[in-house]
C-alpha cells in the first residue's frame, strides 16, 4: 500500500514523540511491504512563531490532501499570555473542525505489566479494554447559549440538540468497530432526563437492530456508567457516547491505567483522513530532555494504521511490541515508578527493534 501521511509535531514534546513513532511507521512499512511518504507541517505555538497563525493554510492543505495525520501536541507557556491574539490550541480546534472530524476514539487499555500504577486495585482492573466513541461537533458544546435574567436573578442557558443522522452516523461507526473487537457496544444516554438522549436512544437503538443484529447492544445512563467504570471496567467492550458525556467519562477513564503516557486517541470524519494524537500535552516541563514516554503516541499510530489504513494486522504488531518491550521491564520515567528508567530513543527503538 502506498500512503501519504501528514506529521504535525507541534511543541514541547510533539517533535521527540512524534520522531518516535515516525520510526516505528518505517519499520512497519518495511517488514509489510508497504510505501509512506511523510509530510511534515507546522501546527500551535511554532506555527504562530513562525507565520502569525496556529494553523497555516499550507497545514490544512496537506492534512486535506493526506492518507492521514499524526500530531504531537500543541501549547506551552511562551503562548499563555491572556492578550495574545491567538493560541496554540486554537489551531487544533480548527484542525478538527476543517476535516469534519465527529467522531473521537479514545481507548483505555490496561497493559497487565502496568497494573500497579492504576489507582484501581489489580483484580479491578485486570483485563480492561474499553474503546470509547465520543461525537465530538454536536451537543451542548454547541448548543445555544445566552445570558440573561430570571425572576430578577442574573441567570444563563446552553441547550443540547442532536439531530437523528448526528446520531445515526457516530453509532454506525461505533458498531463497526465493535464487529472487529468483542462484538459488544454500549451506549450511554441520559434518557430518563433529557429529551436529545431519548432521541439518541430511540436513534441508536433502530441502527443497531436494523444494520447491526449481531452485535450485542445494550444502554446505560450517564450516572450509572460513572460508577461502572470504577467498579467493573472490565466489562465493556465499545461504548458510545455524546460529546459531554463523552468529555467527562473519557477523562474519567483514562486515570484508571495510571499514566497519561500509555494513551493514544483518534478523530474520524466522514471517509476523509483521521487525525491520531496522543491524549496528553505538550508536557513542557520536561521537552527536550529526552525522557518523554513515546508509547502514546506509538500507539496513536497502531490507531492510524487500523483507522484510516485498514492495516489491521500491522496495528497489532505495534500493540504486540509495546506490550513485549514492557513485559522486558523497560520503563519511561512516568511509568517507571522510582525505578530505572530509560529515555524517550531508547523506548522507540525498543519498540522498532521487536517489530524488525
Ligand atoms: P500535559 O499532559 O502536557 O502534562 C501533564 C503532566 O504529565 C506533566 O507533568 C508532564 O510532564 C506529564 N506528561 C505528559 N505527557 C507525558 C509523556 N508522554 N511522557 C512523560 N510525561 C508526560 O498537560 P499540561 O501540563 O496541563 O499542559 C501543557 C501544555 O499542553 C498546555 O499548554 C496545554 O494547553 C497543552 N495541551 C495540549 C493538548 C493537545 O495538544 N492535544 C492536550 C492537553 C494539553
Amino acid at each position: 500500500m502506498k500512503a501519504n501521511l501528514v506529521l504535525l509535531p507541534g511543541d514541547g514534546i510533539g517533535p521527540e514523540i512524534v520522531e518516535s513513532a515516525k520510526s516505528v511507521l518505517e519499520v512497519v512499512a518495511k517488514r509489510f511491504g508497504h510505501e509512506f511518504q511523510y509530510t511534515s507541517c507546522l501546527i500551535g505555538g511554532i506555527a504562530i512563531d513562525e507565520t502569525g497563525d496556529p494553523l497555516p493554510q499550507e497545514t490544512v492543505d496537506a492534512c486535506r490532501q493526506s492518507d492521514a495525520i499524526l500530531l504531537g501536541a500543541v501549547g506551552g507557556p511562551k503562548w499563555d499570555d491572556p492578550n495574545a491574539k491567538t493560541r496554540p490550541e486554537a489551531g487544533l480546534l480548527r484542525i478538527r473542525k476543517e476535516l469534519g472530524l465527529f467522531a473521537n476514539l479514545r481507548p483505555i487499555k490496561m497493559f497487565d505489566e502496568l497494573a500497579d500504577a492504576s489507582p484501581l486495585r489489580p483484580d479491578i482492573i485486570k483485563g480492561t479494554d474499553i474503546l470509547f466513541f465520543r461525537e465530538l461537533t454536536g451537543g451542548i458544546y454547541f448548543g445555544q447559549s445566552g445570558t440573561g435574567e430570571v425572576d430578577g436573578h442574573e441567570s444563563a442557558y446552553q441547550s443540547m440538540v442532536y439531530s437523528v443522522p448526528e446520531v445515526e452516523r457516530i453509532v454506525r461507526l461505533a458498531a463497526k468497530a465493535a464487529q472487529g473487537r468483542d462484538n459488544r457496544l454500549t451506549s450511554v444516554d441520559k434518557a430518563n432526563v433529557l429529551e436529545p438522549s431519548r432521541l439518541w436512544r430511540r436513534t441508536a437503538a433502530r441502527v443497531m437492530a436494523d444494520e447491526f443484529p449481531d452485535v450485542q447492544y445494550d444502554v446505560v445512563l450517564v450516572d450509572a456508567m460513572a460508577m461502572h467504570l470504577i467498579n467493573r471496567p472490565a466489562d465493556f467492550d465499545v461504548v458510545v457516547t455524546g460529546n459531554m458525556f463523552g468529555d467527562i467519562l473519557t477523562d474519567e477513564a483514562s486515570m484508571l491505567p495510571g499514566s497519561l503516557g500509555m494513551l493514544p486517541s483518534a478523530s474520524l470524519g466522514d471517509g476523509g483522513p483521521g487525525l491520531y494524537e496522543p491524549i496528553h500535552g505538550s508536557a513542557p516541563d520536561i521537552a527536550g530532555k529526552g525522557i518523554a514516554n513515546p508509547l502514546a503516541t506509538i500507539l496513536a499510530s497502531a490507531m492510524l494504521l487500523r483507522h484510516s489504513l485498514d492495516l489491521n494486522e500491522e496495528a497489532s504488531a505495534v500493540e504486540s511490541a509495546v506490550q513485549e518491550v514492557l513485559a522486558d521491564g523497560l520503563r519511561t520515567a512516568d511509568i517507571a515508578r522510582g525505578g530505572d528508567s530509560v529515555s524517550t530513543e531508547v523506548m522507540g527503538q525498543a519498540v522498532t527493534a521487536k517489530l524488525a
